[in-house]
C-alpha cells in the first residue's frame, strides 16, 4: 500500500481501506460455509460507508443492522430487502414502521415488549411482520466486557424460556411471522468454543421448536470473528463454520452469519502526520494531527493498535504516541518502540477498518477525517474530508 503518496494526495487524518482485503475475507467465510445454504448480512455498524457496504453488497453480501438510519444505508448501497435484518435492543416505533415497510427480511427482537410493539404496529399496517428473536444463551465469550453480549447480566436478547414463549405466541399471531432465531455472543471473540456451546444451546431450541410445529428457517449466529490485531491467535473461518454446521445436523435451516470486524478490521489504516515530538521530564510523546475523536478504541477499551512509522530509521526508544484532543485519553498508544520523528513523518495505525470512523466524533469541533478506497491499486476518495461549515450547520440554522 503506498501510504506515503495516498497521505501526500489525500491529506491526513485519513482512513485507507483495501477492497481487495475485504473481498478475501468475505470469500473465505463464505467458502467456509458452503456445505449449506448461507446469507452472510455485514454488520454494518462495523463501517457504515456507503461505497464499503455496496462493494460487500456486491460480492453478495446482505447486511445486519442496529438502527433504521442502517437500514436505509444498506438500502442505498444497493442492498435489496431480502438481505436485511435489522436488530438492537431498543427500536423505536417509527423505526419498526419503516422497516416493515420496506419489505426487510426479518427484525431480530429483544424482549417480550418489543413483540407485542411489532406486533400493533404490523397490525395497524396490514402488514405481517417476519421476525427471528435474539436468544442470550449464558455463555462467556472470554472478550472485553464492553463488547460481551451473551451473558443474562448484559441486556441483550432474552433467556431461553422466554424465547421459547415468545415464539409460541409469535405463530398464533396474525401480524408475526417467526422465521429466524438469532444469538450474538459479543466481539473479537478469539476461541471456538464459546461459538460451539452457543451454537449447541439454540440449535437444541430449534429443534424443541420444531416439535410444537414451529419450523424456522434462518438460523443466525451474530458475529463476533476476532482478528488480530497484535500476538493473539485467532479463528480460522472453516474451523468456525464446522463447529457451527456441526450443531445443525438435522435442521433445514439456512445459515445467517453477521461478521464486522472480520470483514473490514484488518482492510483499514489511519493515517496520521506528526506534529511535535516532546519529552515531560524524561518521557517521550509523539503529538500527531490525528485524534481520539478519530479512533477510540485505544481510549475507550484500552485496544491495542500496532502504529508504524513510515521510512523509520535509527535508535528506538519508548513513545506515547498521542493527538491533540484535551483529554489525557486521547492515545494511540503508549510506550512504543519507535525511531526519533521528523514534522510531517506520517505513522499508519494498523487494523483500523472497524469501529474505526463509525465512531468517530467532532470532539474539539474537529471534522471528521475522510475515507480513501484502494482497488486494484487505484485509489478513490469515499467519504470528503469534513469541513468546518458541514460541522456547524446545524447550529447555524438555529442562530
Ligand atoms: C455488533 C454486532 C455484530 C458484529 O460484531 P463483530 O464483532 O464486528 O463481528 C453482529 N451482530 C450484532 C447483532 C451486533 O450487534
Amino acid at each position: 500500500m503506498q501510504f506515503e503518496a495516498l497521505a501526500q494526495q489525500y491529506k491526513t487524518p485519513l482512513y485507507v481501506y483495501d477492497f481487495d482485503g475485504i473481498t478475501s475475507q468475505y470469500e473465505a467465510l463464505k467458502n467456509a460455509f458452503k456445505a449449506r445454504k448461507s446469507l452472510i448480512c455485514y454488520a454494518v455498524k462495523a463501517n457504515s460507508n456507503l461505497s464499503v457496504i455496496r462493494h460487500l453488497a456486491q460480492l453478495g453480501s446482505g447486511c445486519d443492522c442496529v438502527s433504521i438510519g442502517e437500514v436505509k444505508r444498506a438500502l442505498k448501497a444497493g442492498v435489496p430487502p431480502y438481505k436485511i435484518i435489522f436488530s438492537g435492543v431498543g427500536k423505536r416505533d417509527e423505526e419498526i414502521k419503516e422497516a416493515l415497510e420496506c419489505g426487510i427480511l426479518m427484525l431480530n427482537l429483544e424482549s417480550e415488549a418489543e413483540m407485542y410493539r411489532v406486533e400493533t404496529i404490523a397490525t395497524s399496517l396490514g402488514e405481517v411482520a417476519r421476525i427471528s428473536i435474539r436468544v442470550n444463551p449464558n455463555i462467556d465469550p472470554k472478550t472485553h466486557p464492553y463488547i460481551s453480549t451473551g451473558l443474562h447480566e448484559n441486556k441483550f436478547g432474552v433467556d431461553l424460556d422466554t424465547a421459547k414463549r415468545l415464539y409460541i405466541h409469535a405463530k398464533h399471531s396474525a401480524a408475526l411471522d417467526p422465521v429466524g432465531i438469532h444469538f450474538h455472543i459479543g466481539s473479537q471473540i478469539t476461541e471456538l468454543e464459546p461459538f460451539y456451546e452457543a451454537a449447541k444451546v439454540v440449535s437444541d431450541l430449534v429443534r424443541n421448536l420444531k416439535a410444537l410445529d414451529i419450523e424456522l428457517k434462518f438460523f443466525d449466529v451474530g458475529g463476533g470473528l476476532g482478528i488480530k490485531y497484535s500476538e493473539e491467535e485467532t479463528i480460522n473461518p472453516y474451523n468456525y463454520a464446522q463447529v457451527i454446521l456441526n450443531t445443525l445436523k438435522g435442521l433445514d435451516v439456512t445459515l445467517v452469519c453477521e461478521p464486522g470486524r472480520f470483514l473490514v478490521g484488518n482492510c483499514g489504516y489511519f493515517l496520521t502526520r506528526v506534529l511535535y515530538e516532546k519529552t515531560n521530564a524524561g518521557k517521550r510523546f509523539v503529538v500527531v494531527d490525528g485524534a481520539m475523536n478519530d479512533l477510540i478504541r485505544p481510549s475507550l477499551y484500552q485496544a491495542y493498535h500496532h502504529v508504524e512509522l513510515l521510512d523509520g530509521k535509527g535508535e528506538e526508544t519508548p513513545a506515547d504516541i498521542v493527538g491533540p484532543v484535551c483529554e489525557s485519553g486521547d492515545f494511540f498508544a503508549k510506550n512504543i518502540m519507535l525511531p526519533l520523528t521528523q514534522h510531517n513523518d506520517v505513522l499508519v495505525i494498523h487494523s483500523a477498518g472497524a469501529y474505526g470512523f463509525t465512531m468517530s466524533s467532532n470532539y474539539n469541533t474537529r471534522g471528521r477525517a475522510a475515507e480513501v478506497a484502494v482497488e486494484a491499486g487505484q485509489s478513490r476518495l469515499i467519504r470528503v474530508r469534513e469541513d468546518f461549515e458541514t460541522m456547524i450547520a446545524l447550529e447555524e440554522a438555529c442562530l
